[in-house]
Order: structure tokens, then C-alpha cells, then sequence
């Protein structure tokens, strides 16, 4: 596909705690996007550029290719540490706990302990180029037969976007097949909306044990879920709507 245009404009003009596109709009669109076919999938690297975005994008994938025998392999860009960067709390306790509840993440969805890199939080363009470099390391390491899955390059959250481009850029030198995948999209677009590449978009085929794999490995997100002081990032109206969606990938 074209590579995107930034959508940052787009999610910048819905705040997040407003509640975006309800999930009834997304269900009585009914639109059905093609299959996408796993089966050449042996290994899958899926790129999060916040602890918990590879559970809200991909965690029913991820569980489904760890039954089939794939190996999952998460990697973190960032540690999620400015994720309430207002109410001055320690950063290196919410990244040491944001990357707790990832590990434990990734056990409920049967993957093995997920790589962090470390970069940080609300930076990731500015380390683009350390970015696809690193990931390029890494993916020159896996065999042929290896897909590489990163946030959409047009979903709006500006470190979504530049880890989607890094990983992209790191794919292609390595050869791999890629793979993005939307979580903002759905609360700032709007069914057809034509700022999304529907054309390339493909359903993921999942069971209620994946869902339910997914569910759980959603549970482990209490930084996100809860707060005392305010309202949460991954409000239950966020949770619900990606859980009720299903799973897509942009091809
Ligand atoms: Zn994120």
C-alpha cells in the first residue's frame, strides 16, 4: 500500500476522554473485509509502541497464532511511561509497572516475555531512525516464512504512526511481509471514512477461546483501566468497542 498520510489532525480534534465513534456505528456499518490467510505465518514480530496496544490491536491474533503453533514475539517500544503526563507521577514507576503488566499480558495470551526497547514515551518520531534500525536488527535474525505487524502509520497517535513507519522501513530491508494495525482509527474515523485505506483492510478469523485469551490479557492493564484521580485512558467505552470489533489488518 501508499504509505499513509498522518491522521494526527484527526485524533487531535476527538479527545480521547470525549469517547469517540460509538461502537453501534461500527456494528451496524456491517462491512466485511476479506479473510486474511495466516497459513505462510511462522513467525510473527508485533510491534506495540505502547505496552498494550499489541492486546487492544492484536491480542486475539496473537493468542490464535501461538495455538497454531507460531511464535509471537512482542516487542515494546516504549514503556507507556507518559501516559497521565499531567498529574506528576513518577514515570519510572509507571514504566516499570506498565511493563509488569505487559509481561503478564503476554501470558495470557500464551507468548513468550516481550522485548522493550526502552524509547521514550510520546518521542517515538524523533527516535525513528534508532527505531528502524534495532527492529531491522532483530528481524534480520528470523527466518523467511517471519511477519512483522506495527501500529497503523495512520492512526492518528503520533508515536502509533512513527513506530508504524519505522517498522515498515526495517520490513522492507529485511524482506519480511508487513502488516499494520489500527486501535485509534476506530474512535476518531467514521465507517467509509475515506481517510482510511479500507481497500487493504483484512478480517482476522478468531474463535471465542481467542477472544477470551484477549479479554484476559486485557485485564492486566490496570494502569490504563483504573485511576484514582481522573479518568482512565482505556475507558470501558475503549475497551468495549475494540473488543467488539474484532481484529483488522491493514495490508
Ligand atoms: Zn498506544
Amino acid at each position: 500500500m501508499t504509505e499513509p498520510t498522518s491522521n494526527s489532525a484527526r485524533l487531535a480534534a476527538r479527545p480521547i476522554d470525549e469517547g469517540g465513534t460509538p461502537v453501534e456505528a461500527w456494528t451496524q456499518w456491517r462491512r466485511d473485509f476479506a479473510a486474511l490467510d495466516v497459513e505462510d505465518c511462522r513467525t510473527l514480530f508485533l510491534v506495540a509502541a505502547h505496552p498494550d496496544d499489541e492486546t487492544l490491536g492484536l491480542g486475539a491474533t496473537a493468542a490464535m497464532l501461538s495455538r497454531r503453533g507460531v511464535t509471537v514475539q512482542v516487542v515494546a517500544v516504549t514503556d507507556g511511561e507518559a501516559a497521565y503526563p499531567d498529574d506528576g507521577g513518577d514515570r519510572k514507576e509507571l514504566a516499570k509497572l506498565r511493563r509488569h503488566e505487559l509481561a503478564d499480558a503476554a501470558k495470557a495470551l500464551g507468548l513468550p516475555t516481550p522485548v522493550f526497547l526502552r524509547i521514550p514515551d510520546g518521542e517515538v518520531a524523533r527516535h525513528e531512525r534508532r527505531l528502524s534500525a534495532r527492529l531491522g536488527v532483530m528481524l534480520a535474525g528470523f527466518d523467511r516464512g517471519t511477519w512483522c505487524a506495527a501500529t497503523w502509520r495512520g492512526d492518528g497517535h503520533p508515536d502509533h504512526e512513527a513506530t508504524g513507519r519505522a517498522a515498515a522501513d526495517a520490513a522492507k530491508r529485511a524482506g519480511v511481509r508487513f502488516l499494520e494495525y489500527p486501535i485509534w482509527m476506530w474512535h476518531w474515523a467514521i465507517p467509509d471514512d475515506p481517510a482510511v485505506p479500507w481497500h487493504g483492510a483484512r478480517r482476522i478469523e478468531l474463535t471465542p477461546g481467542d477472544l477470551a485469551a484477549k479479554a484476559e490479557a486485557m485485564r492486566c492493564f490496570a494502569s490504563q483501566l483504573e485511576r484514582g484521580d481522573g479518568p482512565p485512558l482505556l475507558t470501558p467505552e475503549v475497551v468495549e468497542r475494540q473488543m467488539a470489533l474484532g481484529e483488522i489488518v491493514f495490508l
